[in-house]
C-alpha cells in the first residue's frame, strides 16, 4: 500500500507541475482529494491495514495528503498568476498609438454670414423673429401693398404652391405677421429663406434675406441710413462708404437702393470686373414704410413712422469673401466648405 501512495504521489505532483490553468488544477484536486479521489479512498482503506502497521502507514498518508494539499496551493497560485499576465497582455492599450480624429463639422458660410449679420443689429437693440416658408398671397404680397398686376406675382417669379400659397418671394411678410400681432415699438431682424425661379451665375432658385424693420415714432430716413451705415461698416470695414439711390418697392416710400464702394478695386472702377467699372456694389434695398402697409396691420401712419431693409446674405457672403458663382454654397464641395472652418 505504501508503494501506491509514494507512486500516486510522484504521478500527482508531476501532473501538478504541467497543469497550465485554475480549471486544470481543480481538476486535479478533485482526482485526488476529492470525495472519490484516489488518496481519499487510500485514506478509508487504512482499515483494512494490519493494526500493528496501522500508525506508520497513517502518518505516512497523512502527511503525503498534507504536502499534495499545499503543492495544490502553490500550482494555484503559480496559474492565477500566469493567467492574469496573459489578461494583461491581451488587453494591452498602447498610450502612444496616435487616436483617431473625429473630423469636426463646421458651419455653412450662408450660416455664419447670417449670425454675423444678426449680431450687429442684436447689438443695436435689435431682436429676431421668423416666419413660415410657405406664405399665403396676402402677407407675401397684398399686405406689402403689391398691386394687383404687380409683376413679382407672375409664375414666372414666384413658385406658387397652390392658388391661395406660395414659396415666400422675400421676408417682408414677417414684417406683416409681427405687426399683426404687436404693437411699436419694434425692432426685428429677420433672418430666413426665400424663393424666386431664378437661377445663373448669381441667383439662385433659394436664397437667403435678413430683413430688418424699425417702427416706432417720429422715425426718419436719417435713422435708416445711420443704422445701415454702421451695420455695413461692421460688417466690411469701418472704412466703408455708402452710396443711397432713389429706387421703388410697392412696400416703402420713398424707397433707396444702397451701394457700398467696392471691396475689390476701393471703388477705382476703371478696370474692375466686381463692380463693372463703377467704383460702387448694389449691397441692399431700404425705405420707409409704406402708410398703406400700416393700413394693412391696423397702425395709425399719422402716429408711426418706420424703415425698412432686406439684404441678400448669399451676395454678402460672395462680395466678402470673393466667390464669383453663388452655386458653390449649394454643391456640398468639401474643398469649398473647409476654408470657411
Ligand atoms: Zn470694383
Amino acid at each position: 500500500m505504501l508503494e501506491g501512495l509514494e507512486g500516486l504521489y510522484q504521478d500527482a505532483l508531476a501532473a501538478l507541475q504541467k497543469a497550465k490553468s485554475t480549471s486544470e488544477v481543480e481538476q486535479l484536486r478533485v482526482r485526488y482529494l476529492g470525495r472519490n479521489g484516489e488518496l481519499t479512498l487510500l485514506v478509508r482503506s487504512l482499515r483494512e491495514v494490519p493494526p500493528e502497521e496501522r500508525p506508520r502507514v497513517g502518518a505516512r498518508l497523512n502527511a503525503v495528503k498534507e504536502a499534495l494539499e499545499a503543492e495544490i496551493r502553490t500550482a494555484l497560485e503559480r496559474v492565477r498568476a500566469d493567467e492574469e499576465r496573459q489578461a494583461l497582455e491581451r488587453d494591452r492599450v498602447d498610450v502612444t498609438v496616435p487616436g483617431r480624429r473625429r473630423a469636426l463639422g463646421a458651419l455653412h458660410p450662408v450660416t455664419q454670414t447670417i449670425e454675423e449679420i444678426v449680431d450687429i443689429f442684436v447689438a443695436l437693440g435689435f431682436e429676431v423673429a421668423t416666419g413660415p416658408d410657405i406664405e399665403d398671397d396676402y402677407h407675401n404680397f397684398t399686405a406689402l401693398n403689391f398691386p394687383p398686376d404687380h409683376p413679382a406675382r407672375d409664375m414666372q417669379d414666384t413658385f406658387f404652391v397652390d392658388e391661395s400659397y406660395l414659396l415666400r418671394t422675400h421676408t417682408s411678410p414677417v414684417q406683416i405677421r409681427v405687426m399683426e400681432s404687436r404693437k411699436p415699438p419694434l425692432r426685428i431682424v429677420v433672418p430666413g429663406a426665400t424663393y424666386r425661379h431664378d437661377d445663373d451665375l448669381t441667383h439662385s432658385p433659394m436664397f437667403h434675406q435678413i430683413e430688418g424693420f424699425l417702427v416706432d415714432e417720429r422715425v426718419s430716413m436719417a435713422d435708416l441710413k445711420g443704422v445701415l451705415t454702421y451695420a455695413m461698416r461692421e460688417l466690411f470695414g469701418p472704412e466703408t462708404r455708402l452710396r443711397f439711390r432713389a429706387s421703388f418697392f410697392p412696400f416703402t416710400e420713398p424707397s433707396a437702393e444702397v451701394d457700398i464702394g467696392c471691396l475689390i478695386c476701393g471703388g477705382q472702377g476703371s478696370q474692375c470686373r466686381v463692380c463693372k467699372g463703377s467704383g460702387w456694389l448694389e449691397i441692399l434695398g431700404a425705405g420707409m414704410i409704406d402708410p398703406n402697409v400700416f393700413a394693412a396691420v391696423g397702425y395709425d401712419a399719422e402716429k408711426v413712422s418706420g424703415f425698412a431693409f432686406g439684404l441678400g446674405v448669399e451676395r454678402v457672403a460672395m462680395l466678402k469673401y470673393q466667390i464669383a458663382d453663388i452655386r458653390t454654397f449649394t454643391t456640398n464641395d468639401l474643398r469649398f466648405l473647409r476654408q470657411f472652418v
